[in-house]
């Protein structure tokens, strides 16, 4: 079918559900996807807006799995969320998974033993079960908008905290609440301690699970000084999923939401090269024509599980609706949305 069928016929099915129907886009969409969206927004947002939106019966969250899942445990249960395309996952949410999470928190309390307390963190992007695990653990989630606040609690809380599943935005954030980077220990899951001695998990502050996402992973300093070196005075704006040395380098650094603020209030004429994921980089370039915007990768920094989504996928899961044969519904085990949403509700707590 041609591009332009499949618009005309998915602008169809959303006149015919009307307010039944609510189609979320993450930042990170492809334009032609995200074009259908009534929200736009990151993964949290976009579950906020779906749980405060009861007339919606069926929510298409054109994003990845934890993103789905996390509105599944948000939203009421005469609410079906559905994921266009069932392979779009999240690379760096599918490198901590409950049993090595289980297994590392075991053995972290036996080399602890009694001297200080782990709270476990997880950050959004993450399994509905680590949500849980955190929730009965005593520990929280976290966005990369407040992961600094989450830390900063989770040090009234216990001594040390055990943050997965993104290395970089644990370790670019204790830093910035002053934790050094010698108090602060890289888990690997398969290795014995994960890699560390019983004396280094001792004295950890921040223990890391050692996962990051394939997309800010790429980001490096090298980069930054070719760019600054190729357009002096360009501003270097970076998200805190990018490695240390990189948010180190760049001017600032922040979350999706942050980077779109901070690009609608430069001046006009200001320089910027971004390090996020393409598709919001190519549609901040598209909006801001008055401000010179460059992705900070050389690369096509694409995030590959996002961008599976496209118009057909999601004409095909409207499609499945309007013909009553649901597809795709993520729906988590009620078991573990009550476990998680503990750990959802500290966050907004906190
Ligand atoms: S950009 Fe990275 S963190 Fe975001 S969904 Fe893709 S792999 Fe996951």
């Amino acid at each position: 079918m041609a591009d332009e069928a499949i618009f005309e016929r998915i602008n169809t099915i959303k006149k015919q559900l009307g307010p039944k129907l609510m189609i979320l886009g993450h930042h990170y969409q492809r334009d032609t996807v995200i074009q259908f969206a009534d929200e736009r927004g990151d993964s949290f947002e976009l579950s906020k807006k779906a749980a405060n939106n009861r007339l919606a019966e069926y929510i298409v969250f054109c994003g990845v799995h934890f993103m789905a899942e996390s509105a599944d445990i948000l939203t009421a249960p005469h609410q079906t969320v559905i994921l266009p395309h069932l392979e779009a996952g999240c690379f760096m949410a599918e490198m901590a998974d409950i049993d090595s999470v289980s297994a590392a928190w075991a053995n972290l309390q036996q080399i602890r033993g009694q001297r200080g307390k782990i709270i476990p963190i997880t950050y959004m992007n993450s399994e509905a079960n680590l949500k849980a695990f955190c929730g009965e653990h005593g520990g929280a989630v976290c966005t990369s908008a407040n992961a600094a606040k989450i830390l900063r609690w989770a040090f009234t809380q216990g001594d040390t905290v055990f943050f997965f599943p993104d290395e970089h935005l644990g370790r670019n954030t204790a830093y910035g609440l002053g934790v050094a980077l010698d108090e602060m220990a890289v888990w690997e899951a398969l290795k014995v301690h994960g890699g560390n001695s019983p004396e280094k998990i001792q004295r950890a502050k921040v223990i890391l699970w050692q996962g990051f996402c394939n997309v800010h992973q790429f980001f490096t300093p090298e980069y930054i000084e070719i760019y600054r070196r190729m357009h002096p005075g360009i501003k270097i704006l970076v998200h805190p999923e990018c490695p240390f040395e990189v948010v180190q380098k760049s001017d600032y650094n922040g979350s999706t939401g942050y980077i779109i603020k901070t690009i609608e209030a430069a001046a006009p004429g200001s320089k910027w090269a971004i390090g996020t994921e393409m598709s919001l980089v190519n549609r901040l370039q598209h909006e801001h024509p008055d401000k010179f915007i460059l992705s900070l990768a050389p690369f096509t920094a694409n995030c590959s599980t996002m961008i599976r989504t496209s118009p057909a996928y999601l004409l095909w899961a409207l499609e499945n609706i309007v013909a009553g044969t649901i597809q795709n519904q993520i729906r988590v085990p009620e078991d573990v949305a009550a476990k998680a949403i503990i750990a959802l509700e500290r966050m907004l707590s906190i």
